[in-house]
Parts: structure tokens; sequence; C-alpha cells
């Protein structure tokens, strides 16, 4: 007899060769059925999975996060199996488990496109009612080639198995070369869905054939099935590239180059206020607004150390007479040639040299993400220069305007992630022990006293120097990093930067590198997802949708209207269009406008105006002064 030490540390007497199944069933036979998969001895098996020598025992239920794996791989297997069903003479790539569900990659004699997936889905279904069992064996190598002759994709992967066995799970007419666990059989795998299909290359390889990726998704119940649905249909609704074309925000066309954003008229009003708002912001605590050119010599990055390490990420230079120039990916350099053109005083510190920036970096084809990732960017740049005493009162200036920022919009899902240097590696991290150490404790010191809520990551700072981020959460749950702060002790020394310290003497300035709301457009592309495109009035493009009931009657009263808005600099639009009534108002509310004022005869007589405002129903008459400055209180109040 074997020991069994189960999950509450009881030890049970089992018989060697005894299936894990039939132990949970004699323990509990409704236990049994609630069963995924088990851990024995702390690997994840099927349970039909024999028990060889005393163990430890633990039953993985379905509600366990560790069975969303092993259903969702055993799903992948089930849409295969209804695959080669309905399309013979499929060949199989991979089809593993991944965060949010599982594909499979195929390589399918018919095309097929997501039309055909609900076909697939009932095929699925149909295997489900034949409950199937699940086995799984091994086989030699040569055996497993002999059984997968015919799909070389198999082959392939059976080849490059290191061991001499290879593990095979068989249902019925459908067999895979896989490592496991599944679930028991067919019959259990009830809450699915399949998603999409989409290319994808074998191995990964763009050499390579492509084969057709169906995505799918499982769950151990269908209210989780459900609930899943429907947040993949609210990020849709949020996706910020559907909800940037709909509100006329932004746009591409491959002619004007890949990855490289228009801002539309309203996308332009988002960025100006946006940017006024942060310039203001930085105006009362000293900052200097700067401009500086978007292209910049060769040799000034080969200075700043980016040409030596940067370049992969950088477009490639153009030589011009004796000169080359580079698209710059950032501009901290431009700034420290322009803080080098004037000798400083200590008393001139903190320096803080500011700029809505123009940046481009190469960033690959696949990974363009509308303008949340792009190759042409805005970034809300800064340097302080300073001295390093007053790099923790920087620090908490700062930080202060960034905690101050989000506060004004409202963010409340975020995490300040402090990046310190590994004391032990002492290769990558350039400058002296001391000024680490001082400042990273400073660092700390300062998020200590303002009671934020930070995590330190050792390892993770920058080789010159220790640096905090933060990363915000959407309301669909995507983080973003929008601020960043990062001491530099190595831009100084490349570029020989100076100040006249309290006793005359030359010093070496900190550079502080900040951005806030980072780079402008991944900040516009984060409002629209976090406001799903409902803009407060302080922002909208367009506060106000002036729609007359009769365009004879009602529009000298309209046109009047629409002037007297314009002098108070509310951003308003009339709808002159000869079009119903209702249609109109239906369409102000797909632009997710503010306020509509709709205005017939009794807005004329009594010199009134019926607003309604987004997402509200009511219906609200006022003076025309109350709601111009309704609108600019809001405005100032950033409602
Ligand atoms: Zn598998
Ligand atoms: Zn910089």
């Amino acid at each position: 007899m074997l020991k069994v030490e189960l999950k509450d540390g009881s030890i049970i007497e089992v018989e060697s060769g005894k299936l894990v199944i039939e132990v949970a069933k004699e323990l509990s036979p409704s236990l049994a059925k609630k069963c995924c998969v088990a851990k024995l001895n702390g690997k994840l098996v099927d349970l039909k999975a024999p028990i060889v020598e005393d163990s430890k025992l633990e039953l993985v239920m379905f509600t366990d996060p560790e069975a969303f794996e092993v259903i969702n791989h055993s799903c992948a297997h089930l849409m295969a199996q209804a695959v080669c069903r309905l399309y013979p003479g499929t060949r199989m790539g991979v089809g593993p488990a991944i965060e949010e569900g599982f594909y499979y990659d195929f390589s399918i004699p018919t095309a097929i496109t997501n039309e055909d997936l609900p076909k697939i889905e009932a095929e699925m279904k149909k295997i489900v009612k034949e409950n199937i069992a699940i086995n799984h064996y091994m086989l030699s190598k040569a055996d497993a080639k002999k059984k997968f002759g015919s799909d070389k994709f198999k082959c392939e992967l059976i080849d490059a198995i290191n061991d001499d066995m290879v593990g095979i799970y068989e249902q019925a007419d459908y067999a895979d070369v896989c490592r496991g666990p599944h679930v028991i059989s067919t019959g259990i795998i009830k809450n699915f869905k399949l998603l999409s299909c989409a290319g994808a290359y074998w191995r990964g390889d763009s050499k390579n054939e492509v084969l057709t990726r169906i995505y799918g998704t499982c769950w151990a119940t269908e209210e989780e099935l459900k609930n899943f649905l429907a947040i993949l249909e609210e990020r849709k609704a949020r996706d910020h590239r559907k909800l940037g074309k709909e509100l006329g925000i932004f746009m591409f066309d491959e002619l004007v180059g890949r990855g490289l954003p228009m801002w539309l008229p309203n996308g332009f009003i988002v960025r100006r206020k946006l940017q006024d708002y942060i310039m203001d912001k930085e105006y009362e605590l000293g900052y200097k607004h700067v401009m500086t050119p978007c292209i910049g010599n060769v040799e000034l990055y080969k200075t700043s150390g980016h040409w030596a390490h940067y370049k992969d990420d950088m477009f490639p230079k153009m030589d011009v007479d004796e000169e080359s120039y580079v698209l710059r990916p950032m501009n901290c350099p431009h700034h420290m040639v322009m803080y080098r053109s004037t000798l400083h005083s200590y008393r001139e510190l903190p320096l803080r040299i500011a700029e809505i920036a123009a940046d481009f970096r190469f960033e690959a084809s696949g990974a363009l993400t509308g303008i949340e990732r792009t190759r042409a960017f805005y970034q809300n740049d800064s340097h302080i220069f300073c001295t390093p005493s007053q790099i923790g009162d920087v620090f908490k200036e700062v930080t202060k305007l960034i905690l101050d920022v989000y506060n004004d919009f409202g963010f409340k899902n975020y995490k300040f992630r402090l990046s310190l240097r590994d004391p032990n590696d002492v290769e990558k991290y350039f400058g002296n022990d001391e000024l680490w150490e001082r400042s990273e404790s400073e660092l700390r010191q300062v998020l200590n006293e303002l009671g934020v809520d930070y995590y330190e990551a050792i390892g993770e700072a920058a080789f010159y120097g220790p640096k905090l981020d933060v990363q915000v959460r959407s309301a669909i749950g995507h983080d973003v990093t929008l601020s960043t702060i990062q001491l530099d002790y190595q831009l100084p020394e490349r570029f020989e930067l100076e100040y006249i310290d309290e006793k005359g003497q030359k010093a070496r300035p900190v550079v502080i590198h900040r951005a806030i709301l980072g780079s402008m457009d991944r900040f516009v592309a984060f409002l629209l997802e976090e406001t799903k495109g409902i803009f407060p009035v302080w922002l909208a493009p367009v506060q106000v949708k002036l729609i007359p009931v009769n365009l004879e009657y009602h529009k000298e009263y309209t046109d009047k209207l629409f002037a007297m808005f314009k002098k108070a600099k509310i951003r308003a639009e009339v709808d002159y269009r000869d079009e119903k009534l209702g249609y109109k108002i239906r369409e102000a509310q797909m632009k997710k406008i503010p306020y509509q004022l709709v205005i017939g005869d009794n807005e004329v007589n009594n010199n009134t105006v019926t607003y309604r405002k987004y997402g509200e129903q009511q219906q609200v008459t006022v003076s025309v002064e109350e709601f111009i400055e309704m609108i600019s209180k809001a405005e100032k109040e950033m409602k």
C-alpha cells in the first residue's frame, strides 16, 4: 500500500497503480465531479494518472485558477478535432492555452474566415455531446512519426522533442502530440466560444508557411464565459482606434506613412487643451518652455551615447553637405546643449527646461498600435538641472505634480514603481556609489513622506541613474506607463555640464528627465479608452451642438446664439442640414457632444436655450447668459 498525503494534511492508503480519479471518487463522488486535474507531488497530472509511489495529492477544481489553462488547452484539442472532421486533409501546427483562452494553428485545405467559426463551434458541440474519453499514452519517437507521418508540422515538432518517448493524447478519431494535462473527456468542455481567425507564420518565422490561427476561449461556468464576452465587447467599444475614427480625432494613411498619425480638427483641440493644461501647470512651477528642432546632427547623438546604445530604435541617418542628420528619438541632447550655452550659478538651479517635443522612433510595423504606439509622437518632456543636494526636493516637486495631474483627471488606479540599481552589479551602473546610495534613499524617503503607494524594483534602474515610473490602469484593465522621473548622472558628464557652486568652484549638475502626460499621443489614446470618448466639457472638441427645429423660422436666433458662444470661447457647432430633427439629435449623441441645444419657438420667443446634457434625458431651459456661464465654469473647473 502507498501513502498519499492530501491537501488537508491527512494521509490515506491506496494500492499502487490506483488512478487519481478513483481516489477522488472514494473521497467524495460529488467532489470528483468538480475535479479538473490534480497535482501529484507538485506536478499537474490528468485525473487518469496512476499513483505509483508515496505521494502528495492535491485535487484541482474547475474553479481553481490552474484549471483555466487545462480546460483551454483541452478546448484547443476539441476545436482541432472539429476542424479535422470538417476539413479533411487539415494539418496541425501548435495549439496552446494563452492568457485569456487558447488558439490552434492549422493548415486547412479550404480558406476559412470568421464566418466559418459558428460551423466549427457547432461541430465542437457535437463532439462534446459524444462525450469521448480523452486518453494519454507514450510512443517512441519513431512510432509517433509513423502515426503523424502525413502531417509535416507534427513531424517537425516530434523531431524537436529531446526525449526518446513522446506523449500522445487521443480522443477517438483525433490524436495530438502533447504534454497535457487534459480533462478526462470531451463532455466536460462546455462553455466556450471561438473568437476570431488570423494568419500566423509556422513557428513565428516570416519565411515559413502562413497558417490559419483560430482563437477561442473556454471557461468553467457559463456565467464566467458570459462575463468575459461582455468584457471583450467593452474593450471593443473602448478601443481608441475605433473611437478616434468615430469622433474625428486622428487618422492614418499609408500614403503618408505607417505609424504617422495626423490629428484632425477635433483631435487638435483635445491636444491643444492638454498642452495648455500641462504647460500652465509647469509655468506655475517655474519651468521654462523652449522649442528645438526635431532632427539633430549624428555627432550630437554620439556625444549623448544614443548613437551607440539606441541606434536600432532610430531612423537611419541622412547625409547632407558635410553633415549627417538623424530624426531625434528623444530631445534630451538638445536641452543639454542649450544648458551648456551659458554659464550657470548654483542660484539659478534647479533650472527646468521643458518642451512638448516631437520625437521619432523606429517601431516595427507589427508593434504599431493606433496613436498608442507610433513612429512620430510628442513628448511632454522636461529636463531639470540641479545640484546633487537638490535631488530630493526636485523629485518631490515632480512626484507632487504627477499626483496633482492624476487628481485633475480623476485617475485612481495607478502604481508607482521605483527602479533601483542592483548594488552587486558593478558593471552595469554608471557613477559613484555614494551618489547612488544617497539619491536612492532620498527618493524612497520622498515617496514615504508623500504617502505614495509604491514598490521597489531592484536592478531595474537605467545604467545612468534610478527612476520612478507610473503605470496607470484604464477602465478595461489596460496598464499604460504615463509618467516617468529619471535621475541621470551620465549626460552631464558626456556634455561636460557645469555650474558655479557656493564656493565659486565649477561643479557638475545632475539631470532629471521627467514626463508627466508622457507621450501626448499615447495620453489621448489612454483618455479615449478611459472615457469611452465621453470627454469632459473642458476637453470636448465640440462642447455644444445647436439644432434649430425649423431652418427658416429659427435660423436667425440660432445664428445669434452661435456668435455669442464663439465670443465666449465656447466650442459650438450648428447643424443646418436638411435632416429630421430626431436624426440630428441622435447624431449629436453618437458624437458624444456634452450639450445639445434644440432651438424652437419657445427659445426664440423667450430668449432662452433648452439643453440636454449627454447621457441624461432631462431637458432644462435657462437664459442664454446662464448657459454661457455654466459652460465657462465647467471649462475653468476642468469639469
Ligand atoms: Zn495539446
Ligand atoms: Zn530626457
